[in-house]
């Protein structure tokens, strides 16, 4: 019988994650039931508010005995039982099981949890209905992640390989030579991407807190993942690694909307006209647009670096498709912007002051009147408005790879431009 087994919300920024706790359980029940497919590993609506870090949920299929199967799903409870961070408020493990195909009800469900918010009643619901089993510990919000996970088809995927440090070393810094990795990204980029940022000289693929990741490789390829991992100078012990099937860098959390559809927590890609230029409040960049349904405040924060350089070359009256997070952010609805085209952009106008009709020279603005630095000469301040060529090209901007969304889909890759453009 076919077995689909989902779980989410098992770490907390102390420990643990739940990529570890389902690629241990995928190589226990592996010893008992047939494999289906590599686990998955499913990033949902990147801004909701519960995530420890990236909002992702594992699931994994298998091809069982059925007189296995509540032996299988005892190990699953146990693990998550002993292994998940329950001492941590905002760690809510949720387990579910679904047998035999996947019903169409629930893949629906998987894309409202990568675009919209979900309840947990509401998540229930859809459990009832697929006739899921569910198992929630404490509040069982890892229901929502651990049901969207089993229902992904992932027609369209990528490749993360982790690697995960032995247990004694975690919350120790990781050993991985800089160099190797630099020499790696040359080898393989853009097969496997995101491994460094090139602008700032770090190293992307090793995370920085107290969980068991020691590395992520993401690749469209998996022998390459593969092979780029095996080419890195690694020096700690290693537990063990796991390749997983996501739907990273896939984009598919962008639908187009219209500005007075926009909701809370939404993804969206929008086009629309500028109408407030640039302003700055600490390092964080803002701007206005409004397409005819609405005005919406835009933001590149402080994290996105040089990509706000292009935001403030922005002026009004500019034409663009933008596409980001909803959030609100000091209580106005925000688009945190991940990529932007201008589709067109107005004339910029500048206002000059004329040479000196006598001598050539410059003028000085005296009040109403412009006096020559030469020769002294003295006129009405009469302004010459001149086209200035602008600097932004037609293309996509998207933010640098720390800052980028797991499910926004890096211009290097093929179609990188298609959720945008088409
Ligand atoms: P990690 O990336 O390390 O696995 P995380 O960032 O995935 O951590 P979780 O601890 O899994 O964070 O917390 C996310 C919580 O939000 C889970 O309980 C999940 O079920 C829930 N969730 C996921 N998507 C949605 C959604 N669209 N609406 C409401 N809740 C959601």
């Amino acid at each position: 019988m076919m077995l689909h087994i989902g779980l989410d919300d098992t770490d907390s920024p102390n420990g643990m994650c739940t990529t570890y706790l389902g690629a241990l359980l995928y190589r226990e029940i592996s010893r008992l039931a047939e494999p289906l497919d590599l686990p998955k590993l499913i990033r949902l609506n990147p801004n909701v508010p519960y995530k420890t870090r990236g909002n992702g949920a594992v699931a994994m299929s298998f091809e069982a005995d059925e007189e296995d199967v509540p032996k299988i799903k005892n190990l699953v409870l146990e693990f998550v039982e002993e292994l998940a961070d329950l001492t941590h408020e905002n760690t809510n493990p949720g387990v579910v099981f679904l047998e035999g195909e996947i019903p169409e009800e629930l893949t629906e469900f998987t894309y409202r949890a990568i675009w919209e918010h979900i309840s947990i009643e509401e998540a229930e619901k859809v459990a009832k209905d697929v006739d899921a089993e569910i198992y929630k510990f404490k509040l069982g919000r890892g229901i929502v992640g651990a049901l969207a996970a089993i229902g992904h088809p992932l027609k369209e995927f990528t490749y993360e390989l982790l690697a995960y440090r032995k247990r004694r070393l975690w919350g120790t810094p990781r050993k991985v030579n800089r160099e190797s990795v630099f020499e790696m990204d040359r080898q393989f980029y853009p097969f496997t991407y995101d491994n460094v940022d090139p602008y700032k000289g770090s190293v992307l693929i090793t995370p920085h807190g107290k969980d068991p990741v020691l590395v992520g490789i993401r690749g469209i390829d998996k022998n390459k993942v593969l092979l780029a991992f095996e080419s890195i100078t690694i020096e700690e012990p290693l537990e063990f690694y796991q390749i997983f099937k996501t739907n990273q860098s896939t984009d598919e959390h962008l639908r187009f909307k219209k500005i007075a559809d926009l909701k809370q927590f939404d993804n969206a890609v929008i086009k629309a006209k500028v109408v407030k230029s640039y302003w700055e409040k600490g390092r964080h960049v803002f701007f206005e647009v409004d397409d005819g349904t609405g005005r919406l405040r835009v933001a590149a924060f402080e994290p996105t670096k040089g990509f706000r350089r292009y935001v403030r070359m922005l002026i009004e009256g500019d034409e663009i498709i933008a596409a980001g997070g909803v959030k609100e952010f000091e209580g106005v609805l925000t688009l945190n912007l991940e990529k932007f085209y201008p589709v067109k952009l107005a004339k910029k106008i500048e206002y000059r002051k004329p040479k000196c009709p006598k001598c050539g020279g410059t003028m000085k603005s005296k009040g109403d009147y412009l006096k020559c630095k030469k020769c002294g000469y003295k006129m009405p301040k009469v302004l010459i408005p001149v086209e200035v060529p602008r600097k932004l090209q037609k293309k996509i901007y998207e933010v640098p790879p720390d800052a980028r969304r797991h499910l926004s889909r890096p211009l290097v890759l093929p179609l990188g431009e298609e959720k945008i453009l088409e």
